[in-house]
């Protein structure tokens, strides 16, 4: 062995700025970029189901599901509905690869409704990283239309370009979550009233984003300008999914029904219970009513929703998931030697003050963080903390 040249290239030591030793050779900086472009290259190419060459070669909707239970507390239905919508956006990708087809499969774009901290962005992010395909989030209040200040829609695809690495084969099979939706409604139904800069203005600008179609994206995002060079982007196998949490939807279901007179027994389901109901007979019409154009209605065929995060569901989201806040702060104290345990009332509390607070799930690190603050700050001066009802006082 030379210990004076790389063992793969060859080159000397004089020619390379680091050679750095293994058991039996050495190795330049420029050999490990090299590797680690293989190795990048390698897993894109046979991780996750987007690289998959057949339809056996897919993630099965059960099997996706079952990977999302293990992040995502509650919430099955809209687990179900997703898992189906990502299979069968991923058929869609072997379909259009077939060059006999007669059938044009459309794609499924998702719209997720629930409050927040229900788990909508927890849900999107879970499912690409299952998928290993670049995944971005967006915020729909800072899109405008063209020539108002404020973002292009196109600056969507920039994000996702920039988690991709600026490859835009990996970017065209990303998913794009658009949070906040429900802020660019219309705010009146009658379109005619007047020009409604914020919202329909940019509802016509995703159409073409949404419907599949090469797009002129400005590399760093922002507003476009002529003599920029753009970066094309074709989004046909984009998935695109939107959540929101259209306050009042509730009422505007609640209306329909009771037009249509599809009666429901109040007397017989508790509050929660007539909740979910109402909730579960969501469709299109509703969010048209709430504001939402048809032409982009018709680009998210799938609608969800996402149930209130009970009490019980919050105590499970405390201890369940994989990397859940319990688990972590375990973890934290561990790292000093202390044990650090919960019991169920304790849990409880913390839950119960993170309801009261109204953020649902997001708050509820915070809470665990001011729980905790004292011993951590005095950490190591006990070997053994117990958090309960008592010692979690606000
Ligand atoms: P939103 O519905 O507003 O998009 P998020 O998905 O961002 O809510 O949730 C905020 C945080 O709350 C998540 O990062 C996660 O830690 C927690 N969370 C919310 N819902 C759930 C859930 N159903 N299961 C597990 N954790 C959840």
């Amino acid at each position: 062995m030379n210990s004076n040249q790389c063992s793969f290239c060859g080159r000397k030591r004089s020619e390379v700025q680091m050679l750095i030793s293994g058991n039996d050779g050495f190795i330049c900086e420029e050999c490990i970029e090299q590797a680690h472009g293989i190795v990048k290259e390698t897993n894109s190419a046979t991780g996750g189901s987007a690289a998959a060459d057949t339809v056996e070669d897919l993630k099965k909707p059960k099997e996706i599901k079952e990977f999302l239970d293990q992040y995502v507390i509650g919430q099955d239905q809209a687990k179900k509905q997703l898992s189906v919508a990502v299979y069968n956006h991923y058929k869609r990708l072997l379909h259009a690869k077939d060059e006999n087809r007669e059938v044009e499969i459309e794609k499924s774009n998702v719209i997720m409704i629930g409050e927040t901290g229900t788990g909508k962005t927890l849900l999107a992010k879970s499912i690409a990283r299952e998928l290993n395909v670049p995944f971005c989030i967006v915020d729909a209040t800072i899109l405008t239309e063209a020539g108002y200040v404020g973002e292009d829609v196109e600056s969507i695809l920039s994000r996702l370009l920039m988690v991709a690495d600026y490859d835009v084969e990996k970017a065209e099979k990303g998913i794009v979550f658009i949070d906040e939706i429900d802020k660019i409604a219309r705010k009146s139904d009658n379109p005619s009233i007047t020009r409604d800069v914020s919202g329909e203005g940019v509802q016509q600008g995703l159409l073409k984003l949404l419907e599949g179609s090469i797009v002129n994206v400005p590399p760093q995002g922002g507003r476009k300008h002529p003599d920029q060079k753009y970066i094309q982007v074709n989004t046909q196998n984009i998935l695109f999914i939107a959540g929101g949490a259209f306050d009042g939807i509730k009422e505007i279901i609640e209306r329909r029904l009771n037009k249509q007179a599809i009666g429901f027994s109040a007397e017989k389901l508790n509050k929660v219970e007539e909740e979910e109901y109402i909730l579960s007979q969501l469709n299109a019409i509703d969010l048209r009513k709430f504001g939402l154009i048809p032409e982009l209605l018709g680009r998210f065929p799938i609608i969800t929703y996402l149930d209130k995060l009970s009490k019980e569901t919050m105590i499970r989201i405390m201890k369940e998931p994989k990397n859940s806040i319990v688990n972590q702060f375990v973890e934290l104290f561990k790292m000093d030697g202390v044990e650090l345990k919960f019991t169920d009332d304790g849990l409880e509390s913390i839950v119960e003050e993170t309801m009261d607070k109204g953020l649902g799930a997001r708050g509820l690190r915070g809470t665990t963080e001011k729980v905790l603050e004292d011993y951590m700050f005095n950490i190591a001066a006990k070997k053994k903390i117990i958090i309960n009802r008592k010692n979690t006082q606000f």
